[in-house]
C-alpha cells in the first residue's frame, strides 16, 4: 500500500473507505463501513450521529485506538502525506499527541490526580519534543493562560483532583495543544459539562483552531454543538456516512430523511426542552438502505422496493454536498417536500 497520498495541499486528513468491524459472538458488526471524507487545514468538521452510529469508532480508527474485538479491516487514512494505517506502533505513538491531539468527554478520567497540572500539560513537549522540564513547565503556564484559566502560575501547581469539571476540560485542551497538532480529534468534549460551561468551551475550541490554523474533527450527538462552531457536517447512521455538507446546508436544508429527523429533533429540544432519541440498529441490516424501517419517504416517493433491496450510494449533488438516498438521487425528494 502506498505511504503517500495524492497531492492536495489544502487537504489535511483524507479518509478512504475506512472499515472497522467488531466480532461479537458469531456476528460481525460493521461499526464503520467504508467511510470516506476529508478535512482541510484549519477546518472544523462535525461528525454527528446517535449513540451506536459509528462516529466514535471512526474517530478512534483514525487515531489507531481500536482494541480487540474491534479491528480496522480496510481503507486508508492519510494525515498530510503520511499513511497512518501503514505506520508501526512506535511511529503511530509519535503521531498521537504530536500531529494529532485528542480530547475526550470525561476530562477528569483522563487527568492523573497525582500529577501537578503544569506537569500534565507539559508532558507532550517532554515526550515528543525532548523539551526540558523547566521549559515544558513554562510553556504549560502559557498554555493555561491561552485557555483562559485564571492565575495560571498558581493553577499549574494544583492537582487535577482540586479543579472543577470545566477547568479540567480547559487543562485537557491545553495539554492537547501543547505540541501544536495539525488536527484535534474532540469526542463529545462538552457533553459532561454544565450548559453555560459548554458554550465557553466550544468558543475556546473554535478560537484556538482559528488562531493556530488547527483543524478539528468534532464528534457529537448534538446538532446544537456543530451549529455553534463547525464549518462542515458529516452525518453517520448505522456505520455509514449518509450526508455531508456545509453546516448551513445541513441545518437549513437537510435532504436525507435521517438528517431531517435530527434537525427536527434539535429544533424540538431547543423549543421546549424535549429530548427525542433516534437509535439506529446495527443488527438485521439487509441489502437495502439501513434507514428503511424508519423512513417515510420511500413510500411517499413510490420506491419502497428499490430502497428495501438496494443500498443507496453516497452521491455528490454539488461540490462538497453528498447524500446517501435513492429518493434524493432520483430527484424525488422535492416532490414529497424534502
Ligand atoms: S434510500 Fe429510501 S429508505 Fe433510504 S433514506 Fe432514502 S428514501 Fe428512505
Amino acid at each position: 500500500m502506498s505511504r503517500t497520498s495524492p497531492a492536495d495541499h489544502d487537504v489535511l486528513l483524507r479518509v478512504n473507505e475506512l472499515s472497522t468491524w467488531f466480532a461479537k459472538d458469531d456476528q460481525v458488526i460493521k461499526a464503520a463501513d467504508e467511510v470516506s471524507f476529508s478535512i482541510k487545514k484549519g477546518e472544523i468538521v462535525g461528525l454527528v450521529g446517535e449513540s451506536g452510529s459509528g462516529k466514535t469508532v471512526t474517530a478512534r480508527s483514525i487515531a489507531r485506538l481500536i482494541s480487540p474485538p474491534g479491528k480496522i479491516v480496510g481503507g486508508q487514512v492519510f494525515l498530510g502525506e503520511t499513511s497512518l494505517l501503514d505506520l508501526d506502533e512506535d511511529e503511530m505513538n509519535a503521531v498521537r499527541g504530536d500531529r494529532i491531539g485528542m480530547l475526550f468527554q470525561e476530562p477528569r478520567v483522563m487527568l492523573d490526580p497525582t500529577c501537578r497540572v503544569g506537569n500534565q500539560v507539559g508532558e507532550p513537549l517532554r515526550i515528543h519534543r525532548a523539551t526540558s522540564k523547566r521549559d515544558a513547565w513554562s510553556t504549560a503556564v502559557g498554555l493555561l493562560r491561552d485557555v483562559e484559566i485564571p492565575d495560571p502560575e498558581e493553577r499549574a501547581r494544583s492537582y487535577a483532583i482540586d479543579i472543577s469539571g470545566g477547568m479540567a476540560q480547559r487543562v485537557m485542551i491545553a495539554t492537547a495543544l501543547a505540541a501544536e497538532p495539525d488536527l484535534l480529534i474532540a469526542d463529545e468534549p462538552t457533553t459532561a459539562l454544565d450548559v453555560t460551561v459548554q458554550a465557553q468551551i466550544l468558543q475556546l475550541l473554535q478560537q484556538q483552531c482559528r488562531e493556530r490554523g488547527m483543524a478539528m474533527l468534532l464528534i457529537t450527538h448534538d446538532l446544537g454543538v456543530v451549529a455553534a462552531i463547525a464549518d462542515r457536517v458529516l452525518v453517520m447512521y448505522a456505520g455509514q456516512l449518509v450526508a455531508e455538507g456545509t453546516t448551513e446546508e445541513i441545518l437549513r436544508g437537510p435532504l436525507h430523511p435521517y438528517t431531517c429527523a435530527l434537525v427536527a429533533c434539535a429544533s424540538l429540544a431547543t423549543a421546549d426542552g424535549a429530548l427525542v432519541t433516534i437509535r439506529p440498529s446495527s443488527e438485521d441490516l439487509g441489502e437495502g438502505c439501513r434507514f428503511y424501517d424508519r423512513c417515510d419517504l420511500h413510500g411517499q416517493a413510490g420506491i419502497s422496493d428499490r430502497c428495501r433491496d438496494e443500498m443507496p450510494s453516497l452521491v455528490e449533488s454539488r461540490a462538497g454536498r453528498r447524500t446517501r438516498c435513492h429518493a434524493i438521487e432520483l430527484g424525488l425528494g422535492e416532490a414529497v417536500g424534502v
